[in-house]
């Protein structure tokens, strides 16, 4: 059988990680979540991490290079008969052009790109009350748990992303139309684009995905 090779697109605060990790364990896939990659490069104590977290804080894209050598870096380490599944990346159509070259060179035809829609005042206001744990990265609403001071689950500090503060916010949701919107109209023209409503509980709009997916 062919590995399943999902792209998870949607807002910045649209539940895309929530999501993906669902189907991740669902469906047994590996994730390569590029922010992550990406926030972890931008805790070196060095000019090139100093260089990321500056571009990252402000919601500006990093170069393709770097993109690409953070996908590269994983993939290469995961065999081709296990599925993958890719949140928030590409985030430009140049990026979305060579990912659809690994995946081939990488035998990965079967790919699939699940857009998650949600507004722009929906996800601006979950943005700005999300904390997320200093130590293990588990996300938490303020809209739910207002007085939550440490992580429920390892007590770990919680604290704000520094891409979720207004003015990163309202530059991610720029870039969302500017970038992420040609990247889903590419993937649509190849029909393989899952569209699913991103408003609703978790379980509503996974069994959503799931509908639509298998
Ligand atoms: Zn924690």
């Amino acid at each position: 059988m062919k590995s399943l090779n999902i792209i998870f697109l949607g807002r910045s605060g649209s539940g895309k990680g929530t999501q993906a990790e669902l189907l991740m364990k669902k469906f047994v896939l590996v994730n390569i979540d590029t922010g992550d990659i990406l926030r972890k490069l931008a805790r070196r104590k060095d000019k090139f991490g100093r260089t990321v977290l500056k571009t990252i804080s402000h919601g500006k894209l990093v170069p393709i290079w770097l993109v690409i050598y953070c996908w590269f870096n994983q993939l290469l380490k995961i065999p081709s008969k296990k599925g993958i599944i890719m949140e928030g990346s590409p985030r430009q159509l140049e990026e979305a052009k060579i990912l659809e070259e690994i995946f081939s060179w990488l035998g990965r035809e079967n790919l699939k790109v699940v857009y998650l829609r949600t507004s722009t005042k929906e996800v601006t206001q979950r943005l700005l009350l999300r904390r997320i744990c200093s130590k293990c990265g588990r996300g938490f609403s303020l809209n739910f748990t207002p007085n939550l001071k440490e992580c429920s689950y390892c007590k770990g500090k919680l604290i704000r992303r520094s891409d979720d503060y207004p003015r990163a916010i309202k530059n991610r949701m720029l870039f969302f139309q500017k970038k992420i919107l040609p990247v889903i109209n590419y993937f649509r023209k190849k029909k393989i684009v899952i569209e699913v409503n991103g408003e609703g509980s978790v379980e509503e709009i996974h069994k959503r995905i799931l509908k639509k997916l298998l």
